[in-house]
């Protein structure tokens, strides 16, 4: 059970963090694809900063928007879960009891001790066992969803920041280059995290997301380019 319990704990951490990796991952991609695309058209380095403070506030703005949507939603089904439970539990308390037996049974307790282990944690929070064990919501733990939504915006503005302070500090006449370098180099240690969080060989998972955001930033010089010579 310890050695269980602890593994839930660890994939749990690592699920968060990971999807804070690949948020950065978002931010930095967007943000640094988009001041390629103005850089390359010739823009000064005015134009480059607006587009990427614009893209900086346009992506964390829509990133909590969609949190906030997804979270509110989750929510309302814990909500609506915790709701039909507590009638159920008033309704029929029995029936319930043996259903949590049940589960303790299943989970490896002889039917006797699962048995007592169900009455004991009725008694001390009938609501939160069920909630627990059978829905496997924590009431400590619920969905907030104004919470994720300004947790994803900030993170975003933050990992945003990392291709415009490259612009700030890019000497003259090698601004793309900066950008590039100090963005690539940044996927690559993010990515490289993201490979130690989620258990992955670590020079894999960092090749993959620098390759990635590679790609990105050559597909909007491009266009960038081409717009810049023909418009
Ligand atoms: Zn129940």
């Amino acid at each position: 059970m310890a050695r269980r319990h602890r593994e839930r704990h660890r994939s749990g951490r690592s699920g968060w963090l990971r999807a804070a990796v690949l948020g950065s991952n978002d931010a930095i991609v967007s943000t640094a694809g988009l001041m390629m695309g103005v850089a390359a058209t010739d823009a000064s380095a005015q134009a480059t900063l607006v587009a990427g403070i614009a893209g900086m506030v346009a992506g964390a703005m829509s990133m909590a928007a969609g949190e906030f949507v997804s979270v509110s939603s989750q929510r309302d089904a814990e909500q609506a879960d915790i709701a039909k439970e507590t009638q159920e539990l008033a309704d029929e308390p029995e029936a319930e009891l043996k259903e949590l037996a049940g589960i303790y049974h299943s989970r490896g307790l002889d039917k006797a001790l699962a048995m007592q282990v169900a009455k004991q944690l009725t008694v001390h929070d009938q609501l939160g066992a069920h909630l627990r064990d059978e829905l496997g919501i924590e009431p400590h733990n619920r969905a907030r969803p104004l919470q994720a939504a300004w947790i994803s915006a900030a993170s975003f503005a933050l990992f945003a920041l990392v291709p415009i302070i490259a612009l700030l500090i890019a000497p003259r006449g090698l601004r793309m280059e900066t950008i590039a370098a100090i963005t690539l180099g940044s996927l690559a240690g993010l990515g490289a995290l993201g490979g130690k969080l989620g258990g992955a060989p670590i020079g894999r998972a960092a090749f993959r997301v620098t390759l990635g955001g590679a790609l990105a930033l050559a597909v909007t010089f491009g266009i960038g380019r081409v717009l810049g010579l023909t418009l």
